[in-house]
Order: C-alpha cells, then structure tokens, then sequence
C-alpha cells in the first residue's frame, strides 16, 4: 500500500485517547515505575495507567515520519499527566527490538496540558511551531472539543481510544479535506 502524505502536526488527548482513564480522578501520586516495565506505570493504590495497546507504534511511525506530535488536554491534574508522560517506557518499534525503550514523554514535542477551551492549547501550537492549522491533525473523545475546527484543524474523534483503524480514518479525513497537499507531495502528481 502506497504511503501517502502526513500532515505536519498530528496531537492528541490524553484521557480516553491515549490512555483508559482521566488522569485527574483515577490517579493519585505518586506514580512509580516497576524497573523498566513497558507502557505501564502504577499509583499510590497500586492502580496502572498505560496507553492503549496500539499508541505506542503509532507514536513510533509519526516521530519515524518526521511529524510534530503535540499531546493537548485540558485536565487540571497538570504534573501528573506530565509525570506519567515522562515514566511511561515506550516499546521498541515494531521490527527493531533491540533498540532501547523510551519514555513516552521523548515522542511529543509539544505539551500543552491546562483547563481551558482547546482554541487556546491550538493557539500555542501554531505559535510555538509556526505549522498552519490546515497542516494540524487532532484525535479527541470529547465532542466539545471539536470547535478547534473553526481554527482550520481537522478533527477526529475518538471513541474507544485511538488504535489503527481510528488512526487510519483521522488521516484519511485529513487528506480528505486538503487533498491539494496528498497530491502535490506525489511524485508524479496528475496535472
Ligand atoms: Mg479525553
């Protein structure tokens, strides 16, 4: 299957889009690691927070592809999302076990984590990175957060988490809407 254009940006949420749970209510600090146990960490109660099976190779292709990854949320529980970020060991990519695991926190570039209309999170994006709206694509399980779209963003949403397939459809909804950009990064672009 032919690979086709990413855009430049793609974030995401965090509670119930890259992780089974809200961050602010299900987690008390502080979050601890087992060694180098993969994609899981525990709280004070002995409680795990890990992403969703399928994210970690999902975050391994992006950065592999050269796109900016953001992670944008508006929970209050800002440290710990931050912390759980920075001790979650991310599984080798797929087809190169030998390389080492890396905390999760490495593959974003981006951290906009506070309360708040997500308009504000997408503002800081494009200020910080200079990358348009219409290059950014957003997975979210909260409705209400789809009036970043009124910026331009393209917005996904998730509802069981993101795994391949919803991965798959946001990209195909993206390229939809800027099917300008697929066909000029081709190598021989109809004209
Ligand atoms: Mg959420």
């Amino acid at each position: 299957m032919a690979t086709s254009r990413l855009p430049k940006l793609v974030a995401f949420d965090l509670d119930y889009t890259l992780w089974p749970l809200w961050i602010d209510s299900h987690v008390s600090s502080p979050l601890e690691r087992d060694g180098d146990t993969l994609n899981e960490v525990h709280d004070k109660y002995g409680d795990t927070v890990a992403f969703y099976h399928e994210v970690p190779q999902i975050l391994h292709r992006l950065r592999a592809a050269g796109v900016v990854i953001a992670a944008c949320s508006r929970t209050t529980a800002t440290v710990l999302a931050r912390r759980a970020l920075a001790l979650l060991l991310l599984p080798p990519k797929a087809g190169n076990p030998e390389s080492p695991a890396m905390p999760a926190i490495g593959f974003f570039d981006q951290l906009e984590i506070y309360p708040g209309s997500k308009i504000t999170h997408f503002k800081q994006l494009h200020k910080k990175t200079g990358i348009p709206y219409s290059e950014m694509l957003f997975f979210d399980d909260e409705l209400r957060n789809r009036n970043v779209e009124s910026l331009g963003v393209t917005f996904h949403l998730v509802s069981r988490g993101v795994n391949n397939t919803c991965f798959e459809r946001g990209l195909e909804s993206w390229r939809a809407k800027h099917l300008e950009k697929v066909l000029d990064a081709l190598p021989d672009a109809a004209t």
